[in-house]
């Protein structure tokens, strides 16, 4: 017996120019789709990020006032691998960010200063599929996007926004989610996949404290790997699946 095939992906929409990109945490997104970033910047679009912490919290052997700074620099320069030159911190606690009505307006306040057609998230699910566990900042991050975006849009949800200056943005077309485990679209990664890696591995610390692997041969191989499976869904080129939200 053999399992269903599941559908291909579609391409993603690329009538958009200005991206902006919320996760929780430094290296959420080089995990999970700075490939598709990559290609994005090279056609010229505009992608900033936001992080809602330092990741202070992410290295055992490292206390989170030394942790927080080196993991800023290794953010902003594995940004900058893949054209990204903009970097924001929301200064949210790592490990225990929470779900909840501050949180949706820090990220409607970026969302109104950026004003882009595209957010980006990563998974909001308690899952990565099965039974592997998400972690409660991702959930919670990756939820509070969603509904930001509607909370950037509506001039009555946080009018201090306004007083400050941040005009309602409603432009918002798509939310876009890297690593869910039910992806329905995806971005060819076959000119973005050697940046990917080199923007990862601007993670090193982190990296260093997590595998006694060789760091290149580490991060070389969980993104080809996760690149090629995506591949299998997308024609059988090299790709980054996100689950795609329109609005
Ligand atoms: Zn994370």
């Amino acid at each position: 017996m053999t399992e269903p095939t599941p559908p291909q992906l579609k391409p993603m929409p690329d009538d958009w120019r200005r991206a902006l990109a919320v996760v929780a945490h430094p290296d959420d997104l080089e995990y999970g789709c700075s490939a598709a970033i990559a290609q994005w910047t090279d056609e010229g679009r505009e992608v900033t990020y936001v992080l809602a912490t330092r990741g202070e919290a992410g290295i055992d052997t490292l206390a989170p006032a030394e942790c927080g700074p080196l993991r800023e620099r290794e953010q902003r320069a594995s940004a900058a691998v893949v054209g990204v030159t903009e970097v924001e911190f929301l200064d949210h606690r790592d490990g225990v960010i929470e779900y909840g009505v501050p949180l949706r307006r820090d990220i409607a306040a970026a969302v109104r200063r950026h004003r882009p057609e595209l957010v980006i998230t990563l998974n909001h699910r308690d899952t990565w599929g099965g039974v592997a566990w998400n972690t409660p900042d991702h959930v919670a991050v990756g939820r509070a996007t969603l509904d930001a975006v509607g909370d950037a849009g509506n001039r009555w949800i946080f009018p201090e926004l306004t007083e400050r200056g941040l005009a309602p943005w409603n432009g918002v077309r798509w939310v876009a989610v890297a690593g869910s485990s039910t992806p329905t679209h995806a971005v060819d990664a076959t000119a973005g996949l050697e940046r990917a890696v080199r923007s990862l591995l601007e993670h090193r610390a982190y990296i260093e404290a997590l595998t006694d692997e060789e760091p290149e041969a580490y991060v070389r191989s969980f993104l080809t790997g996760n690149a090629r499976s995506t591949g299998e869904r997308f024609g059988g080129v090299p790709a980054v699946a996100f689950e795609l939200f329109s609005r």
